[in-house]
């Protein structure tokens, strides 16, 4: 059988045994389509049905999570933790509170997780979690209540050497709290069994920062290979939570002006550059909408989602030399590259997991515009999360410069990691491709060598 037809055969099987998982399916369709040149060289994956194998998760685990609302009412959501590999160490991935959450997405960032993880050198598996819980508009009693019914199950499947998750979407450090002082309560052992963790209780200095400075760390690698530096780029960033956050702080630091952030119900242009206290103020301490950044900054400009033809998103029609999708999955389609490299955009730099859709990769790669994959990308949070575990375990609590410093060099080797790969298979400078193979060869070749499970 062709190498082509292969992969064929297994997302066919893929959607035949899974039914409705669609975002599950972009991703494992991408990473297969991209594996291609390495299956061809090698024929032992084949052999040893490592694609048939590496799809379908070591288990999922779906249970009920009910609380009591303020007004004293059961409320009922449905949680998720699926364990999808942990062939090179312990599973890790974070848990995303959204209303939009169900199996098919939770399994398309576990799937990711894998390769993302073996991407950081580090030995940590691929899972990911979460609940259609939607924190917005909660107090924080009842966020509390629902961490604490989240953690009563899920403390029966996680542990510091079995499955460490970590936050994402709606899951920061007060939700971490919550379900950590839980965790602790129903089994009487302080461990390092999540990590996002307080800096008074077990977690990392860095740790916040970790996926926007490593996204942006990531950039500037990519754009000194080609000779070219983040100083005096203007750069279109989306989102502004955790990852746009510390991304726009960075990109500062780097010589770089952020002129865009946005959340799910608008947007902001702000020429002169986003005020950086002001978005911490906003997001961070009020939780409140991009709509008070307007009032606090006359001079920039609010656009409220609903004021945007339908499925493009008013970031990327912002002139910009580089481009950071940090919000969520399928933020940037076909009509918003077309945009981005219509206004002169070079490189579009994922700090969200999926961000671009099948068709706006496929534009990039043809038009040669830069791109680097999120689960390149953005693999700094999980990374600095492993540097989490190892002071956990040694009982050590390194400086804030350590560990950006070990941040640095380990996303120096994942970009350095991708591209060589690329090369290594005749694509030089496509980094999607680069970064699925090398992630998948470690994980693909550990499995061989522990045979068949
Ligand atoms: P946060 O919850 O801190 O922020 C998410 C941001 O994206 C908010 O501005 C939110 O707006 C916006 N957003 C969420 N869903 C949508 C949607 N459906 N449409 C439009 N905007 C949306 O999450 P993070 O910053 O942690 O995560 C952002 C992305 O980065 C996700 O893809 C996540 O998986 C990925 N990631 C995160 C890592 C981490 O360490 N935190 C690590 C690696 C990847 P609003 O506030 O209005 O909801």
């Amino acid at each position: 059988m062709s190498v082509h037809k292969y992969v064929e055969k297994v997302m066919k099987s893929t959607i035949q045994s899974t039914p409705g998982q669609t975002e599950f399916y972009q991703a494992v369709e991408e990473v297969l389509i991209s594996l291609e040149p390495l299956l061809q060289a090698e024929p032992k994956y084949d052999n040893n049905n490592i694609l048939e194998r590496i799809v379908i998760p070591d288990r999922q685990i779906l249970f009920r999570v009910c609380w009591i609302d303020d007004a004293g009412k059961i409320q009922t959501n449905i949680g998720y933790r699926v364990q999808f590999n942990n062939t090179i160490g312990p599973y890790k991935g974070g848990l995303r509170l959204h209303p939009s959450v169900n199996l098919g997405i939770i399994k398309f960032l576990g799937f990711e997780q894998i390769f993302k993880n073996s991407l950081t050198g580090l030995n940590i598996g691929g899972a990911k979690g979460g609940s259609n819980f939607d924190p917005k508009g909660k107090s924080d009693g009842e966020i509390m209540r629902f961490c604490q019914s989240f953690m009563l199950e899920l403390s029966k499947y996680i542990g510091e050497t079995i499955d460490v998750p970590a936050g994402d979407i709606g899951t920061g450090g007060r939700e971490i709290g919550y379900m950590y002082g839980q965790y602790k309560r129903l089994t009487n052992r302080f461990e390092g069994v999540l990590t996002g963790k307080g800096l008074n209780w077990g977690g990392s200095l860095a740790r916040t920062e970790a996926t926007g400075f490593g996204s942006v760390y990531f950039a500037d690698n990519f754009l000194k290979k080609v000779g070219n530096s983040l100083e005096g780029k203007i750069a279109a960033v989306s989102g502004s939570g955790n990852v746009a956050i510390y991304t726009i702080q960075k990109l500062y630091e780097m010589g770089a002006t952020p002129v865009t952030c946005s959340d799910s119900r608008g947007f902001i242009y702000h020429k002169a550059g986003i005020d950086l206290n002001s978005l911490k103020l906003i997001k961070e301490i009020n939780r409140a909408s991009l709509e008070d950044y307007a009032k606090m900054h006359t001079d920039s400009v609010y656009v409220p989602v609903s004021k945007y033809p339908e499925g493009t998103n008013a970031v990327w029609a912002t002139p910009c030399d580089i481009a950071f999708p940090s919000a969520t999955q399928n933020e940037l389609n076909l009509e918003d590259i077309k945009n981005l490299h219509k206004n002169g955009c070079i490189l579009v730099n994922e700090g969200a997991n999926m961000p671009s859709t099948p068709d706006a990769i496929d534009y990039m790669i043809e038009n040669k515009i830069m791109y680097s994959p999120g689960k390149a990308s953005n693999a700094g949070g999980v990374a600095t999360s492993q540097l989490e575990m190892e002071q956990n375990a040694s009982m050590g609590n390194w400086s804030f410069a350590e560990v950006d410093s070990k941040l640095r060099g380990i996303m120096k080797n994942i970009f350095d990691l991708s591209y060589e790969t690329s090369k290594e298979f005749g694509n030089e400078g496509n980094v999607m491709m680069g970064a699925n193979i090398a992630g998948f060869r470690k994980v693909a070749d550990s499995m061989i060598d522990q045979g068949a499970v």
